[in-house]
């Protein structure tokens, strides 16, 4: 998921490939009033007015200027070239793009105009088309190299900016074996997605094995065994495939065997209708859910809701994060908003008073969602500027199935969980302290480690101390005790299924791409789902092929990341649990040692240095 832009699709980004999550915005409500939106800092405003076609209009605007300012830098004669001109001037220029191409994310998911959404939604096509021509110019990728930085964070700058330029920095002859495959992949990708849309499973089963070919193409020629071995290396962890595969085994095999308890404790309900049922399957989940529930003495959603209602829990949670990581977290009044639903919160240090970040925190409703889902916007990094900083800036959008917004005063569990899954990407955006803006933006963040802070957080609800904190009615009862015993006993889930699934596409993900010949798919699809799940499959393979975050994404080859990284999570909360989870020396020791370093220091090292070890999520019995 970070750059490389080129090596997957043609369409690439930086921005675009990680995870889902990101990114900006520029509009206006009401054709009337033409004010900033999103204007927390005077000086500093964002301007994200947009009428239909300026956005159109100004994308190319942005573009030219940037392009001629890149044009600047690559002019200067080799000799001249310093860190000031060459490769902090470059930050700063692609940094002015970011701050004014960013918004368009936010815009193309909220503005009520469907006019402005669109032009939104193709402006992006527009930056990230840009972008590859950027990161393709190996006048620029010269021009990063040739300057050696004194300071150690401007060499992290020079490096981070140079990983983008990889292919730009190959040989010509490379370069030109390389176009035809990255021409097909792209093609094939391309038609894979419009398969989707049509809903044409058959044709994706066909072109998933050209695509997984065309990656087996690209990656040999950049001399690596496989796409996946390609991904792990740049996600920046020192190992293998191989090794990769038998820490998810690790990982994965408790997880499977508690999958396949339930599977047996399931088939023995259907038997008593159905005396020759041999096995349970996929669809039948859902159906047997509620015998699931009453098999594993879980609770069902609806009682617990009234235990979460919407504004209490907000500021609970702010005062919450705000003592353990010796930050505060407060609403602001009186701030334009995008819409009346939005709140603004500004992050402070308590003992300066100086701002850390400001976030926006929006809940929606959208009918046409099955399930709540949460997104976190990067609306601008914080960097120093004159010698002041300029706090960072995000949005936090939570979008419930409900049919209008004003619909519920309560979160169910799972949206309290994605809040505080969101909490994290916010909060490692927010306080990163770099001085240089692609070392704070969580949007720049290359490594496949972005899930660790949204996954760290989401632990903390599962905490008996915290729950008590977040819990508690409208009128103020407490949740009850044995209601708190069951939310934690189950970890948030209502049953492991859940749980075994992003593992067992994990696992999927890594055969799919880890070989050098093409699987049979349907097939591994179920063998690995039966194994692993312990509930047979039936349609599960045909539908994941219209499943767009999987195969084309920018998590094709990554999917196990997200395994890896709570696995990892899990290891830095282990520490807080020891420490006593209010423990605010422990939190301000986390926030100095992971958040505010991000960008500026591996995730590994960044975890190293808290716990004092090694996170040893990583074992297996060779080493590469
Ligand atoms: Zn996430």
């Amino acid at each position: 998921m970070g750059p490389s832009p080129l090596i997957y699709s043609g369409v690439i980004i930086i921005l675009v490939l990680i995870s889902g999550i990101y990114i900006n915005s520029a509009w206006q409500w009401n054709d009337q009033v033409r004010s900033p939106l999103l204007n927390p800092v005077p000086s500093q405003p964002l301007d994200l007015s947009s009428a239909p076609g300026e956005i159109p209009s100004r994308i190319l605007v942005i573009i030219n200027e940037t392009r001629q300012s890149l044009d600047l830098i690559a002019a200067i004669p080799d000799e001249n070239r310093t860190t000031i001109n060459t490769v902090i001037r470059f930050e700063e220029i692609m940094t002015a793009c970011d701050d004014q191409t960013l918004l368009l994310s936010l815009i193309a998911d909220e503005n009520p105009d469907p006019v402005v959404t669109s032009e939104a939604r193709n402006g992006i096509g527009i930056r990230d088309a840009f972008l590859n021509e950027v990161y393709l110019r190996s006048d620029m990728a010269h021009a990063l190299s040739v300057v050696v930085p004194e300071g150690k964070e401007e060499q992290i700058l020079r490096q981070k900016h140079l990983e983008n330029f990889n292919f730009a920095a190959l040989p010509e002859d490379k370069k030109t074996k390389l176009m035809r495959p990255l021409e097909n992949l792209s093609a094939h990708e391309k038609q894979y997605a419009v398969n989707q849309q049509a809903g044409n499973a058959s044709s994706n089963l066909n072109l998933m094995s050209r695509i997984i070919a065309d990656r087996q193409e690209i990656v040999s020629l950049l001399g690596y065994p496989s796409f996946a071995d390609y991904q792990i290396a740049r996600s920046g962890i020192l190992s293998d495939s191989e090794c990769i595969r038998q820490t998810l085994y690790t990982i994965a095999s408790p997880i499977c065997r508690l999958s396949h308890d339930e599977a047996a404790v399931l088939l023995k309900k259907k038997q008593i209708t159905d005396p020759n049922a041999t096995g349970v399957f996929d669809y039948e989940i859902a159906l047997l859910k509620s015998r699931l529930l009453n098999a594993t003495g879980q609770i069902s959603p609806n009682d617990v809701s009234p235990f979460f209602p919407v504004g209490p829990v907000l500021g609970r949670m702010n005062q919450v994060f705000s003592r353990i990581f010796g930050i505060s977290i407060s609403p602001v009044d009186q701030v334009p908003q995008f819409s009346p639903d939005f709140t603004l919160y500004r992050i402070t240090d308590p003992e300066t008073d100086e701002i850390r970040g400001w976030f926006y925190l929006g809940i929606r409703s959208d009918q046409g969602l099955g399930t709540s889902s949460g997104k976190t916007y990067y609306l601008r990094a914080g960097r120093e500027e004159n010698g002041t900083w300029i706090p960072a800036v995000s949005a936090i959008i939570l979008t419930t199935p409900d049919i209008t917004d004003t619909d519920r005063d309560v979160f169910t569990q799972a949206e309290l969980q994605t809040l505080f899954h969101e909490y994290g990407h916010m909060l490692v955006h927010s306080l990163a302290t770099s001085r240089y803006a692609t070392l704070t933006s969580g949007a720049h963040e290359s490594s496949g480690y972005i899930e660790i802070p949204p996954l760290f957080l989401e632990q903390f609800l599962w905490n008996p101390e915290i729950l008590d904190q977040i819990s508690g009615t409208r009128d103020g009862t407490k949740m009850p005790k044995m209601m708190q015993d069951q939310i934690i006993r189950s970890g948030g889930r209502e049953s492991e299924y859940t749980r075994v699934y992003d593992v067992f596409l994990s696992l999927l993900d890594l055969s799919l791409n880890a070989g050098n010949e093409t699987p049979d798919f349907l097939n591994l699809y179920s063998t690995l789902y039966e194994d692993c799940t312990g509930f047979q499959s039936t349609s599960g393979g045909s539908a994941l092929l219209m499943n767009p975050a999987f195969f084309i994404s920018g998590n094709a080859g990554t999917y196990w990341h997200y395994v890896l990284d709570n696995a990892y999570a899990h290891s830095l909360f282990e520490r807080f649990i020891k420490a006593g989870v209010m423990n605010q020396s422990n939190g301000i020791s986390f926030r100095e040692k992971f958040f505010e370093p991000a960008g500026a220091e591996d995730s590994v090292v960044r975890m190293r240095n808290f716990l004092g070890r090694d996170p040893d999520v990583i074992r297996c019995s060779h080493t590469s």
